[in-house]
This record gives C-alpha cells, structure tokens and sequence, in this order.
C-alpha cells in the first residue's frame, strides 16, 4: 500500500495536487449526499416519466437543492417534446393453454382497440429470424421474440440483443404483424417486465408492442413446444398525448481559467414510469453532484465544472439533444455520464487523443487504481447515452465503468427502487467521480477525441 500510495505521487505531476486528490478521493468514502439525493429524489417525487408532472417537480426540488448546496448558475433549459403515456396492459394465452401473461408497453406501441385483438401468435429466435421471415408468415399476427441475452459485467449484451427492443417492432410492423410481444431485454427471473423505448422506422405504421417478463417468455417458448397453433388475446392501450416540456438542470462550479473548457458530467433525472428510477437514474445524478460538490468546496478548480440533471433520457435522448443545440459553441474540454446504476466502479476508458493519451491515462491510474479501478483502454464509444451526442461533435469523453452484472436484473423494470442500491458501492462511486474530476478538471492538458467528429470526415 505504501509503494501504491509513492507511486500514485510520483505519477501526478503536482506532489501537492497529487496529495490532494488522494485526500479528497479517500475522504469521498464516507460520503453520505449521494445516498440523501437519490433517497429524497426516490421518496419525494418517485417515478419520473419524461414531461410529466412529477419530472417538472423533480427539476424545480432539484433546483432549491443545488442552490441550497452552493452551486452556482442553477437553472432550467426547457424543451418541448412529443409525449407517451402507459395504459392498460395485459395479455392471455387463449389457446392451447389458457393463462394470464405478465408484460409491459414499449415506449411509443401503438394501441389495441380497448377490447384488445385476438390473433395466432408466430415465434421467432432473435431478430435475424424475424427479419429473415417472408411477410406472409407473419402478416395479421401477434409476434413473439425470443432470445438469450445473459448478463456480463460490462453490460456489452444490451447493445446486440437491445436491438430486439430498438428494432423489432418496425419490422414487425413492416411485415403486416397485428402486434409484437419480445421477451424483455433483461437477465433476471422474475415476473417484472422491463420496458424500454423504441422508435417507429420511418413511415412505419405504429403497431402494439411489449415486452413479456422472462418467466412468461420461457412459458410461451415451452407452450410452442408443445407443436401446437398457439392464440393470444392483447389488450395495450398507451397514447401519444401530444408535445409537453421538459428540461435539464444545469450547475456549476466555476473555474479560475475560462479558456481552459468546460468539464461535462451528470445523469439523467428522468425515469420510467413502473420503478422509482433509483438506480436508473437518481444515483447518476447523486453520485456526480456529490463529487462536484467535494471539488467545489476544496477550492476552485482551473476548468469548470458544468453538472446536468439531463431531461427526457429514456424516450429518445430528448435531453442531451437540446444541450447539444444550445451549448455546442462552448468549448468543453471532457464529457462524462453516470448511467449505468449504482454498483461499483471497476475500470475507466477514455475517448482521448493519442496524444494526450499518455499524460491523462497515468494521472487518471495514479487517483483511480486505489480503488480497484484499473484503465480499461481508449474507446471511441466511452460515455454515456447523453453525452453520445457530445462525441459525435467532438468533445472528448472518459467513462468510470459501473459493474452491471446484476443491472440488467433491474433496469426498466418496476424492481428499479431505493433498496437496490448499496450504499457502500455508491460511496466508491462518489469517490471515483471525485478523484476524477480532481485530475481532469485540475489539468490543462488538450484531451481531444480519439477521432475527429464525423462531420469533418
Ligand atoms: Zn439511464
Ligand atoms: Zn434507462
């Protein structure tokens, strides 16, 4: 430990900024506003549907919390934006086995008529099937996808089998499906299904679509088994309600330097409607504005922080869209996200320049490998979904990778509550964020992205 703890100064060019990055890093360990915001936001609002009325008091409760913790230029950027609310929701098997199923809308389904539809159901092993199939074999009836989506510390699963979600739907629709029923994109056992959203293809006609708990997928794969046409009646009715605002929070921590850019972190403080969005994502925005406080009240850093309380993730990135539009004239020196839960963090990735590579990667090991986290590479994708859309016009990113082994177990689902979140591992978290940003926002450096943005190519 003490060989780390030379090593650690003996990396970092300042031996006095080295000591206090360690310092406000180990202190961090013992933080309890990460865990008071996401309990607050979690108890005090609940769930918090992309412009509704709840995500509206959670913007105006979290802009009387950060004035009241100090931070300065606190304020709203709103944002119109289509709106989608949940209606009812249930499913049967009518033949050859009658039973209930447990399922969820997708964000943006179509609707069934109030009494529901009744139609043969055709099952499909992944989307390559379904995408595979001739029209014929799917025209008039009700979808269904399957698939084996397992869990992984790295949470890579999501992207390949989330397009099951993202993608399956239109084509479904495209092929003439009455409906799409998949199993949920998730790697847990019990009976919650996780929704999630997805977007029509253009000029596709919106058909009713859902997500079937995992349970009641394995149920329906076993009744196909069975060798038998299989009927289900399909009741969804969610609506599109029209455009309604939005908005994101915004703070900062002003720096001394104004021409050195802007440090870019936060989460997003909206949430499906079924949990209370605790680890997706009230501990993103706990976590990142605890660790810009810890570095707002250690004196000011050189670049400024800029923390956002994004609006209208789930449904499209509406948040991180119209922070791009409105700032992207600024010059913002790093991007960062946390999204991805509240376990702990186990490796950093940066999107940087080769050659501000070998400067930043071993100040970011020195404050990060204390902790257990070790760099796990320059990635051009490394961030978080909000911040995606700052990648693609440039802006350098760095990712402190949660473990989401057991994330998808929970995400979108009506499991996503208060309880799931350890508060220890949420305190490392705290503590990572902040010996980040005690580097990165400490430093002057040109981080610069590993690829110029693709509208320069
Ligand atoms: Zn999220
Ligand atoms: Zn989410």
């Amino acid at each position: 430990m003490k060989q780390l703890l030379l090593a650690t100064a003996a990396l970092l060019s300042s031996p006095a900024l080295a000591a206090d990055t360690a310092a406000l890093r180990d202190a961090a360990l013992k933080d309890d506003l990460a865990w008071e915001i996401t309990e607050t936001l979690t108890t005090e609002i609940g769930p918090r549907p992309a412009a509704g009325e709840a995500e509206a008091r959670a913007r105006d409760w979290a802009v009387k919390k950060l004035n009241a913790l100090g931070f300065a230029n606190v304020r709203i950027e709103t944002f119109d934006m289509p709106a989608w609310e949940r209606g009812a929701e249930t499913a049967e098997i009518i033949s050859p086995f009658p039973q209930r199923l447990v399922l969820a809308a997708l964000g943006n389904s179509g609707a069934t008529p109030s009494a529901g539809i009744t139609a043969e159901v055709v099952a499909f092993d992944g989307l390559q099937a379904l995408e595979a199939a001739p029209a014929a074999q799917v025209a008039g009836k009700i979808v269904f996808v399957n698939h084996a989506m397992a869990a992984t510390q790295d949470g890579s699963a999501y992207g390949p089998f989330g397009q099951i979600r993202r993608k399956g739907p239109s084509v479904a629709s495209q092929k003439g499906a009455a409906a799409i029923v998949i199993r949920s994109i998730g790697t847990d056992h019990h009976r919650n299904p996780h929704t999630g959203v997805q977007v029509w293809a253009e000029g596709v006609k919106p058909i009713p679509a859902a997500a079937l708990t995992l349970p009641d997928a394995d149920q329906l794969a076993r009744i196909f088994k069975r060798g038998k046409p299989v009927t289900m009646h399909l009741t969804l009715t969610p609506r599109s309600v029209g455009t309604r605002q939005s908005g994101n929070v915004i703070a900062e921590v002003p720096g001394r330097e104004k021409d050195a850019g802007i440090v870019l972190i936060g989460g997003h403080l909206d949430s499906w409607d079924q949990g209370t969005g605790a680890i997706d994502d009230a501990a993103g925005v706990a976590i990142t504005t605890a660790a810009a406080k810890r570095i707002m009240d250690a004196g000011k850093p050189l670049r400024t922080i800029r923390l956002v309380w994004f609006g209208a993730e789930e449904v499209g990135l509406f948040g991180g869209n119209a922070y791009r539009d409105r700032h992207r004239t600024e010059k913002h020196a790093v991007a960062a996200e946390s999204d991805f839960g509240a376990d702990r963090v186990w490796r950093f990735q940066t999107n940087v320049s080769a050659t501000s590579a070998p400067v930043v990667t071993p100040k970011l090991s020195a404050a990060l490998n204390p902790l257990g986290i070790a760099f796990g590479g320059r990635n051009g994708d490394a961030g978080g979904s909000d911040i995606s859309v700052m990648t693609a016009i440039g802006v350098p990113t760095l990712e402190l990778s949660q473990d989401g082994t057991r994330y998808f177990d929970l995400h979108h689902t009506p499991d996503d509550t208060l309880d799931k979140v350890d508060p220890e591992q949420l305190r490392q978290n705290v503590a990572a964020w902040t010996a980040m940003l005690s580097v990165v926002a400490n430093d002057a450096t040109e981080l610069g992205p590993i690829d110029p943005p693709a509208a320069a190519h």
